[in-house]
């Protein structure tokens, strides 16, 4: 037996069935049509969001970065949630305007940007994080020909990376941001353009649960971004910290504290270094806000043995969620929180559970969403629910792999 992930503490059962945003899963089944289908709660989102603003600083502002889930009616109702959004393409751009973004609100990051991606930044006003001195020029140049001065902000390729993050984006050699000590000449070069100089972006890390390695990158961003304003003798408008809040995926990992992080966030504003006094700061936030609000529902189409492993084959599989199978960015597969959505409640009584193993319908032994779990007996026309699908799912597999298709979606 393997252990799986913690269910989101969010959901509650009603007649033994999963209920997402207080519609059973069966119900959300027949509106949708048919599985495989991600459910995204906007219940649970708000909560999250509500939880971050009530810890950090008044100050703070909120983004969100739209790479973690940019389903269209999620990302317009977001947009009356959130301060501002990060994008990393200019199709993200498209949507981002589509769905009710203002122009201000948006930053722009990536480590390559077409000419045209950054030509649609500079004409609408979006802000440039620019990743090297070639992108830099290339857009002062881009701005010189249209005759409007582009929003550019600097991202730092800081010299640490965050503690026990899952996915490290900063520490030596990395093909995101500029290297530091390189930061304070091409920062004057910006100024000096006449380009709207916008301030620096730190993103050095994600998938963190130790609240303590975010509150020492926090404060490192901070001494460093200082550091660097004064050695290019710049103001620092805006400052945008990166993120890098992790949720719990698997057994023993636990929620993120936000106390503390907003704690001494709060002390670092209370004696911020001068270059920092008049600076607007933001936090950048993907999988904590949205991660744990998605639900991703399959039916179960076979049931079969196989060397005394009992399989229960499913309509969904990696092509809708790479990550839960293992395959996204991790080294040892570790089972995702999941349940049996029609039977939902019965783990906690230990009713005629067994030992199963989950897969999807690929014809892959990489497609697998759970490795002998208990789960209460489940048959065919049962639905396995995958938890922890808000983030990184549908957007991040590859659904046209074996000619599948994409999953429905829906926003409860
Ligand atoms: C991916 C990314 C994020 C979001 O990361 P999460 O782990 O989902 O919070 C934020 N900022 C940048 C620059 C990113 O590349």
């Amino acid at each position: 037996m393997k252990p799986t992930g913690p269910i989101p503490a969010d959901f509650a059962a009603k007649d033994g069935e999963l209920v997402i945003g207080g519609k059973t899963v069966s119900a959300l089944v027949r509106e949708a049509g048919d599985t495989p289908l991600f459910v995204y709660s906007r219940e649970i989102i708000a909560a999250r969001i509500a939880a971050v603003r009530a810890a950090m600083p008044e100050r703070i502002a909120l983004h969100y970065a739209m790479k973690a889930n940019p389903y269209p009616p999620l990302l317009e109702w977001i947009a009356d949630e959130v301060d501002g959004l990060d994008i990393a393409s200019g199709g993200e751009l498209e949507q981002a305007r589509t769905a009710g973004f203002l122009p201000r609100e948006i930053s722009f990051a990536g480590p390559g940007k077409r000419d045209r991606e950054l030509e649609a930044a500079i004409a609408t006003g979006v802000t440039l994080n620019v990743e090297s001195e070639g992108e830099a020029k290339r857009a002062l140049k881009i701005g010189e020909r249209r005759g409007v001065a582009p929003r550019l902000a600097i991202r730092v390729n800081p010299g640490f990376e965050m503690r026990g993050s899952g996915m490290k984006m900063g520490g030596g050699a990395k093909p995101f941001g500029i290297d530091e000590d390189r930061v304070p000449a091409l920062a004057r070069t910006i100024v000096d353009a006449g380009a709207q100089w916008r301030g620096f972006h730190v993103y050095s890390g994600s998938q963190a649960l130790d609240p303590q390695a975010i509150v020492e990158t926090q404060a490192q961003v901070i001494a460093l971004t200082a550091k660097l304003a004064d050695e290019a003798d710049v103001p620092v408008p805006h400052l945008n910290m990166g993120g890098g809040f992790g949720i719990p995926y698997f057994s023993r990992d636990t929620p993120l504290d936000l106390a503390p992080i907003g704690d001494a966030l709060e002390q670092q504003f209370a004696q911020l270094p001068s270059a920092l006094q008049d600076t607007q700061f933001a936090i950048e936030l993907g999988r904590y806000l949205v991660g744990e609000a998605g639900v991703y529902l399959t039916t179960i189409l076979d049931r079969k043995e196989s060397h005394g492993v009992t399989y229960l084959v499913t309509d969904g599989g990696l092509h809708h969620q790479l990550a839960a199978s293992g395959n996204f960015g991790t080294v040892v597969r570790r089972n995702y929180p999941v349940a049996i959505a029609n039977r939902f409640g019965e783990e906690a009584t230990g009713q005629a559970s067994e030992e199963v193993s989950v897969v999807g319908c690929l014809c892959t032994p990489l497609d697998r969403l759970a490795d002998n779990v208990a789960l209460p007996r489940a048959d065919v026309g049962d639905m396995v629910a995958v938890f922890c699908a808000g983030a990184y799912g549908a957007s991040a597999s590859p659904a046209t792999f074996l000619g599948q298709g994409p999953a429905h979606e829906m926003l409860v």
